[in-house]
C-alpha cells in the first residue's frame, strides 16, 4: 500500500513536478505508529532536479486524531507543516540525517511515506488538549473527584516512583467497559 509513496527520480524530464498525496486512515494504520492512527491531511512534494541531486520541498495540511491529554478522549489536531529532503544517489540506502538520504542509484526512487509522517508527527504540539470546557465532562469529573483523594492520601503516604497513580486505575476501567 505504502508504494504509491514511492517517487520515481530516474523519470525526472522536467526541472520540477509535483506530487500529491490524501494521507487517510489507510495511510496511518499501514505505517502502523503508535501516536497517529487516524486523520487527513493533504500532502504535496515538490520535486526538482538539482546538479547531483534532487531537492523536496514537502508541504502537510489537514488534520490527525489523537488523544486528548487531559480527558483522553479523542479530539481533532490540526496540522500545517512543511519540510525539505536532499535526495542523492549512491551504492545504497543511508540515512544521512534529519534532511539528506541516499538512495541506490540503480533503483532511483525515494519513499516519502515517513518523511511525511515525519512532518505530521512533529507538527503536533507536545501538550494536546481540547478547547477549554470540552472535555469529556465525565472523565473530568472522575478524574477531579480522584486527584481529591489522592491528595489526602498523599499526605498520609507519600507514594514512591513505581506507584501508579489510583487515578488511572479508575480510567483503565473506564476506557475498557467503553
Ligand atoms: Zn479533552
Amino acid at each position: 500500500m505504502l508504494e504509491k509513496y514511492d517517487i520515481d527520480l530516474k523519470i525526472m524530464e522536467v526541472d520540477e513536478k509535483v506530487f500529491a498525496y490524501s494521507l487517510d486512515d489507510n495511510f496511518f494504520t499501514a505505517l502502523e505508529t503508535q501516536d497517529v492512527t487516524r486523520g487527513l491531511v493533504e500532502a504535496q512534494v515538490h520535486v526538482k532536479k538539482l546538479a547531483s541531486s534532487f531537492e523536496l520541498d514537502m508541504y502537510i495540511n489537514g488534520h490527525v486524531i489523537i488523544q486528548c491529554d487531559r480527558c483522553l478522549d479523542d479530539m481533532i489536531q490540526p496540522v500545517d507543516a512543511n519540510n525539505k529532503l536532499f535526495v542523492k544517489f549512491g551504492p545504497a540506502y543511508l540515512d544521512e540525517g534529519d534532511d539528506l538520504v541516499i538512495v541506490p542509484e540503480d533503483e532511483g526512487k525515494v519513499n516519502v511515506a515517513w518523511f511525511l509522517y515525519e512532518i505530521v508527527a512533529l507538527s503536533i504540539p507536545i501538550q494536546h488538549t481540547h478547547a477549554p470546557g470540552e472535555c469529556n465532562k465525565e472523565m473530568m469529573k472522575i478524574l477531579k473527584e480522584h486527584s481529591e483523594q489522592f491528595v489526602e492520601d498523599e499526605n498520609s503516604e507519600p507514594p514512591g516512583e513505581n506507584v501508579i497513580d489510583p487515578r488511572w486505575n479508575d480510567l483503565k476501567k473506564l476506557l475498557n467497559n467503553n
